[in-house]
Parts: C-alpha cells; structure tokens; sequence
C-alpha cells in the first residue's frame, strides 16, 4: 500500500518511520526545505554554533516519544535527572526531585517561599486539587486555572512556588488562559502513569541538539527503508472520491496518487486541506478555537559561567519575563572554552515577543544578574533570540474534548500532530503518529482491499550525525565539560 504523509513534523516523521516499518511504501511531503517543523536547530555562524529552536523537555510517560527515539535510535539521547531547582532573587535555590521525599515535602506544603499559614492553606488546596482533578466536576471547563486555584484557596505564594509554573510549563498557557480542565487531565494522566509504572512522571532533557535527536536517525531509516522525501512539497488539497482517498494535489497542481493519506500539518495550516472531507467544517470551527500560543526562547551565549546549580532552574516569580533557565554546559556536556551557553524560555510571552531583540535581552540578562551572583559581571558574546509565535495551542475554557480523533469519515485518510486528541492533554505529536500508524496497519482507516503487512524492523544502527557539522564526539567522564567538538 502506498500512504502519503503531508508534513514532516515529529507527528509526520514518527507516522513515516512507523508506517515503513510495518512495510508500507511511504512518500513524507514537507513544505519546508528541511524535516523537523516546530523542533530544529539553527545554524548560528556569529558563534559557530547550532544552537536548538527552544528547549524541549519531555515527561517520563510520553511513552510513544520514547518508541520513537527508539525506532531512530537515540532514546539514549534523553535524560531523567529526577529533580529540577527553583531560584529565589539573590541566588537561594531549592532542588527539588520528583515524587519521594520532594513530592511529599510538596504535599505538606513545604514549597519554596511558603511560610506560616499559608502552608496550612496550601495542603488544604492542594487536597481539594487533587480531589476534583480526579472527580472531574462539570465546570471544570468553564472556569480557566486561575480562577480554579482562586476557588480552591491556593495561596499566592504556592502558585508563584509551583502551581503556576506547572500550568504554563505543561499547557504552555497562562493560567489566565487555560482551561483547569487541561492541568486537572494532566495530573490525573501523571498520577495513573505513576501508579501503573510505580515511578513518579519526571521531566527529561535532549543531551544532544534536537536535529540530532529527532531529525538524523530519522532521514537514515528513510534512506534505509526506501521512503521518499520531498521537501518543498506544498500540498493543497486532500483527494477524496466516494467516500474514499485517493491522493493529494501540490500547490503547483500536480498530484500525488495514494491508498491512505496523513494529514499531519499544525492546526493553524488545516483550513483549505480537507474541503473535499465530509465533515471538514467541525475540523475547520475545532482548529479555530484552538489560538497559537508563542514562546519567546534566547541562547545567550555568555563569557563565564553564571553558577547554575542544575540542569533547569524555573526562576520563582518569572513569569511572562524569564521562567526557565537552561545549563546546556550540564545538559549537553558542551564545550565552554569559547563561550557558556544558556537557553532561556519564556511560554505564552504574548508580550515579550513584541518587544525588539535588544530589549529582551537586557531584560533577561538583568534577570540573571538579579537570581544569579555569578552573572552579576557576565558579558553577552552573542545573544540569539527565538521567536515562535506558534509554538503550541492554546486550551480555553469550553474547548475540552474538541480536539480530533485521528480518524476521519473518509476511507485511508488519517489526521495526526499535536493538535489531534493524544492520551497526553498537552503536546504528544508521536502518540498521534502510534495512532495513525495503528488505524493504517489495522486496515482501520478503511482503505479497501488492503491486509496488515508483516511488521519489518531491521535494527538501527545510529550514529550521531550532524547534518551541518561533521561530527560530535561525546566524553562523559571529564566534569561539565565534556563534548569535544571534531569539525
Ligand atoms: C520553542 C518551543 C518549545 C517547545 N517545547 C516543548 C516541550 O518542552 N515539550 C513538548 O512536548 N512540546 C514542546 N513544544 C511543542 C512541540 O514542538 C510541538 O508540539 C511539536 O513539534 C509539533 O509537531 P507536529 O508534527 O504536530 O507539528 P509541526 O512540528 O509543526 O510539523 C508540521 C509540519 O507540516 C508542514 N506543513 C504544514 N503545512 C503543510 C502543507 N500544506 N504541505 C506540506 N507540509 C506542510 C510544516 O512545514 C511542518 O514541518 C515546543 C515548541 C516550541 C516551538
């Protein structure tokens, strides 16, 4: 059988790799010049450097994240460190690990900056949380996460400590925006992920640039199993007749005949794809509610190191300016004789975004010189400012549940990205590709005629490969600096 996949996103590369697996003829049709959509590198000459798009973190049960990794070899890419650290202003930090005796330290309300009574008021909310997240009231959608925390009594102080940070971390929203349905479903998934594994969800991080991580295992099982890749390759149309798929039309009018199609393309790039779909204007009003939501993310690249005493540190009150600083020196084990890198992010920076370069960083370094002492005297040698004005979606209230099923009315078309419904509430574009691929192999999609393949793996060998590097030698054993870089 032959599938087209349109768009080359991790939704449509883990659809691409799975899909040739089961031993499907596969041709991935990407608009852009290049595989990865929303998670790249980016060539920096000022630094010789490829610095990523934005830090990607990853929960420890985003299990069809991990079989993808798996399928092109570099799972072993990804830490678990099993804490992260919150910043107080003036350098006091707290390390906190996820579940044991962190997570009950949390429970009791022993959060950094949570003093008196407000702890007796934060195990109080704290309760209930958990109580209604799990009893799923019916106005849980109508009521976004601040009002939520406003109605359950979190103080002030908890939600600048943890709350907050983990709703704009996990939904990428502030909790002005989200809907509470979103966090709840989160930590009801965690919590069931933590009782059906018994090991707390914890947060991991890409030990190696996200082009090595997602994109060169990928492009080398394509090439191995014969899958074609066509890069500038705008489709325009999905073909339907009968009820069924028959291929795709470019945007310079050729087309591209097909047994199954998946449709992979970001919710804001839907609209105008799927006009031949029965069905295809509850898809459209879906995808309009679900509004981008932007992150601003900076590489400062400085002249020392600043003293981060972890991988990730979320800066406490740092909300909308600078929430998380990142030590790529720990994470990636890089090379700092020429410089120290720190990747900075800032979700739902509706307003950061608009202000110019120059003016987000100096506010960003007079943050660190605010929370770290040891930047009080750091010089920015380059500083590379990324602006993703759609990085994910937003969840608003009243938009529970209207995320897609992978399934569609028509026979061999398939819907996938992280805009689709995932087990995960948030982000989970490879569970979408699992999906797809299941529905696909399963002759679920309803293409007619067509009987499961036997599933083919020949094993990976990976390499690390830099597409736009030679190569990358990794040392594990020499202290915080551990890459060498072989050009
Ligand atoms: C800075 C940043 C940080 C993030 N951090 C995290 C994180 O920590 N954890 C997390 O889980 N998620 C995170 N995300 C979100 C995550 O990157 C996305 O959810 C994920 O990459 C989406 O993958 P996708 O395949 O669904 O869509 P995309 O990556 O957008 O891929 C879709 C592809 O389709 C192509 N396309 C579009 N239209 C057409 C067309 N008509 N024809 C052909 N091709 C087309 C696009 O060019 C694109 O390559 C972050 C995103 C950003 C930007």
């Amino acid at each position: 059988m032959h599938v087209v996949v349109v768009g080359g996103g991790l939704a449509g590369m883990a659809s691409a790799i799975w899909l040739t697996e089961a031993g499907h003829r596969v041709t991935l049709l990407e608009r852009r010049g290049s595989l990865g959509g929303r998670t790249i590198s980016m060539p920096l000459a000022a630094v010789d450097d490829v610095p990523d798009n934005g830090q990607h973190v990853f929960a420890s049960g985003y299990e069809h994240l991990m079989r993808y990794l798996d399928s092109v070899g570099t799972r072993k890419f990804v830490e678990f460190p099993g804490h992260m650290t919150v910043r107080m202003p003036g350098g006091a930090t707290r390390r906190s690990g996820f579940g044991g005796i962190s997570g009950l330290r949390a429970a009791f309300g022993d959060l950094p900056g949570v003093r008196g009574v407000d702890r007796l008021r934060t195990v109080r909310a704290q309760t209930r949380l958990v109580a209604q997240a799990l009893r799923q009231p019916a106005w849980l959608d109508d009521v976004t996460a601040d009002e939520w925390f406003r109605r359950i009594g979190m103080p002030q102080s908890a939600r600048d400590a943890l709350w907050d940070g983990i709703v704009i971390g996990l939904t990428g929203d502030k909790t002005e925006i989200s809907s509470a349905k979103v966090p709840a479903d989160l930590l009801v998934t965690g919590m069931r992920r933590a009782i059906a594994t018994r090991t707390p969800v914890s947060i991991g991080y890409p030990s190696v640039d996200l082009d090595t991580l997602f994109i060169a295992g990928a492009e080398k099982v394509f090439a191995d199993h014969g899958v074609e890749v066509r890069h500038r390759a705008v489709v325009s149309s999905v073909n339907v007749t009968d009820g069924a798929v028959t291929g795709v039309t470019l945007a310079g009018g050729d087309t591209v005949a097909a047994d199954a199609v998946i449709c992979a393309v970001p919710v804001w790039n839907i609209r105008g794809l799927l006009d031949q779909v029965p069905g295809h204007e509850a898809i459209y009003a879906a995808a309009q509610q679900l509004t981008p939501v932007p992150i601003v993310s900076v590489n400062l690249y400085l002249d020392r190191d600043i003293g981060m005493t972890d991988w990730g540190e979320i800066l406490y009150g740092g909300e909308g300016v600078l929430e998380q600083v990142w030590d790529r020196q720990q994470m990636h084990g890089r090379d700092c004789t020429a410089n120290y890198l720190y990747s900075t992010t800032v979700s739902a920076s509706y307003e950061l975004t608009q202000k110019s370069n120059a003016e987000i960083t100096e506010i960003q370094m007079g943050m660190l010189r605010r929370y770290f002492p040891g930047a009080a005297a750091a010089q920015v040698v380059h500083s590379h400012v990324v602006r993703m004005p759609k990085s994910t979606f937003a969840q608003r209230p009243g938009t529970a549940g209207i995320r897609p099923d992978q399934r569609t009315a028509v026979r061999g078309l398939a819907l996938a990205g992280d805009w689709t419904r995932t087990d995960w509430t948030v982000v989970c574009p490879p569970g979408s590709g699992a999906v797809v691929g299941a529905l696909v192999s399963r002759g679920s999609v309803g293409t007619r005629g067509f009987r499961c393949a036997r599933r083919v793996r020949p094993p990976v060998r990976y390499r690390t490969v830099r597409r736009r590097r030679s190569r990358v030698v990794r040392r594990r054993d020499s202290g915080r600096c551990r890459a060498d870089r072989v050009r």
